[in-house]
């Protein structure tokens, strides 16, 4: 068996898979920029960043240089009463780059943990403090994460349904898409009282809810409900943080800044599994005490790896630099203008776009309803183009990496305008 999907078939199991029907696997030996090479010599345009991770393209060189000299000198070392210099280099620089009231840095693996841990830190402030408080408020069709505590706080759907006895109940509040400001304001109002100990939102985007878009001036003013009752703010940053909205953060579109932050993704340009949960000084500080009780007693064995926290140095030198930033604001022109030229054809409703980020709705034509497959359809007939996206639904969306170049977007886009004449 050197067929390597055969081999896969045998022993593995894949995520977010139905294994009994699923198509084989795609095999993929190697990545160049947006670029990935298969087994058969295909090249596909990886416009999702392969699962919204990968900032800089794939097997960027100065990230695999980084990481390679690294691997020579620590690979990893245990983090609780240890310490290591690339983790406190990170957490430096995270901070200069942050809403300027985030002030210390916990390191865990992956977005769901990053997610937790904020909650954790909620929850146990206002447990530490001598106040407990056990209510959560989080927007209807949410997405934070596999983990039971971040599937606890997402929206409740197909996903949960096996989960759902043994989630822990929370308060939803609808999203504040264009329309709908006035009522969320009004169930907000309901919904903010001294119970809620934290209100965790996905800011301005909401991603594998299906890209759902809302404005800044909105989630300001529910942020300042959710403080009047001296909510704790989660923002879950983990999708839409570095760059991905044409800024740093979502957060930078605020006025308001969260008091907890996750972040996961983008961290590492797609590298390496880390994630980090920032904080403010008044959370660590109802922390700190005399009493053990008190302690975060929360941590994973590679918390803070080496090889992960210099993969993320590396990306994040590469995505502050004058050019990548210049790209980020180029993508997010050409989506601009790509959007306007899809808003003529009757297939596509509610275009979206927020920087980097273009989604819209498809909608099957009359003659044909392929409603039901739509997305299986959109898919594959990109697939067959050579282009990686993978619609949520009936909703298609673009997160491309940052080095794509205007005419890997020209073709993408030129493929796209065929897809929504023939649906
Ligand atoms: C992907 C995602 C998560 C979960 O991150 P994982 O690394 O997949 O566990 C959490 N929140 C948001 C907003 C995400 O997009």
């Amino acid at each position: 068996m050197n067929n390597l999907a055969e081999r896969d078939r045998a022993v593995i199991w894949h995520p977010f898979t139905q294994m009994q029907t699923a198509p084989v696997p795609i095999s993929i030996v190697r990545g160049q920029g947006s670029v990935l090479y298969s087994a058969d010599d295909r090249e596909y345009l990886d416009m999702i960043s392969s699962w919204w991770v990968n900032l800089h393209g794939h097997a960027h060189p100065y990230i695999a240089q980084r990481v390679s000299e690294q691997l020579q000198i620590l690979e990893h070392v245990i983090f609780a009463d240890f310490t290591h210099p690339t983790a406190v280099e990170l957490a430096e620089r995270l901070l200069t780059i942050l809403p300027q009231n985030q002030s210390k840095i916990f390191y865990s693996d992956n977005g769901s943990t990053a997610v937790e841990v904020a909650l954790k830190m909620a929850f146990q402030y206002w447990h530490n403090l001598g106040k407990p408080r056990r209510k959560v408020v989080a927007f209807e069709n949410a997405y934070h994460g596999d983990t039971f505590g971040a599937m606890a706080v997402g929206g409740r759907s197909a996903f949960t349904a096996p989960f759902v006895p043994f989630l822990f109940d929370v308060e939803y509040l609808p999203v504040p898409v264009a329309g709908q400001e006035e009522v969320v304001l009004q169930r907000a109002a309901t919904l903010f009282t001294d119970e809620v100990a934290a209100f965790i939102v996905e800011p301005l985007v909401q991603g594998a809810g299906g890209m759902t878009m809302y404005e800044p001036s909105i989630l300001d003013k529910l942020f300042q409900l959710a403080r009047q009752n001296g909510s704790l703010i989660i923002a879950d940053e983990v999708m839409t943080g570095f760059g991905r909205t044409g800024r740093l953060f979502a957060s930078d579109y605020l006025q308001e800044k969260p008091d907890l932050i996750s972040l996961s993704k983008g961290l590492t340009g797609g590298t390496m599994a880390l994630g980090v949960t920032t904080c403010t000084q008044a959370i660590y500080d109802a922390f700190l005490s005399d009493d053990k009780f008190k302690t975060l007693f929360h941590g994973h064995s590679f918390t803070a790896n080496p090889l992960a926290c210099t993969a993320a140095l590396a990306s994040m030198d590469l995505l502050l630099m004058d050019e990548t930033q210049a790209s980020i604001q180029r993508i997010s022109q050409q989506h601009s203008d790509f959007a306007n030229q899809l808003a003529a054809y009757s297939t596509v409703e509610t275009i979206r776009q927020r920087g980097t980020l273009l989604a819209f709705d498809l909608k099957a034509g009359e003659q044909r309803s392929y409603f039901n497959n739509i997305r299986d359809t959109a898919y594959n007939f990109l697939l067959d183009r050579n282009i990686l996206m993978r619609p949520l639904g009936n909703v298609l969306y673009l997160i491309p990496p940052y080095c794509t170049t205007n005419e890997q977007l020209a073709y993408t886009y030129e493929q796209i305008t065929k897809l929504v004449q023939t649906i």
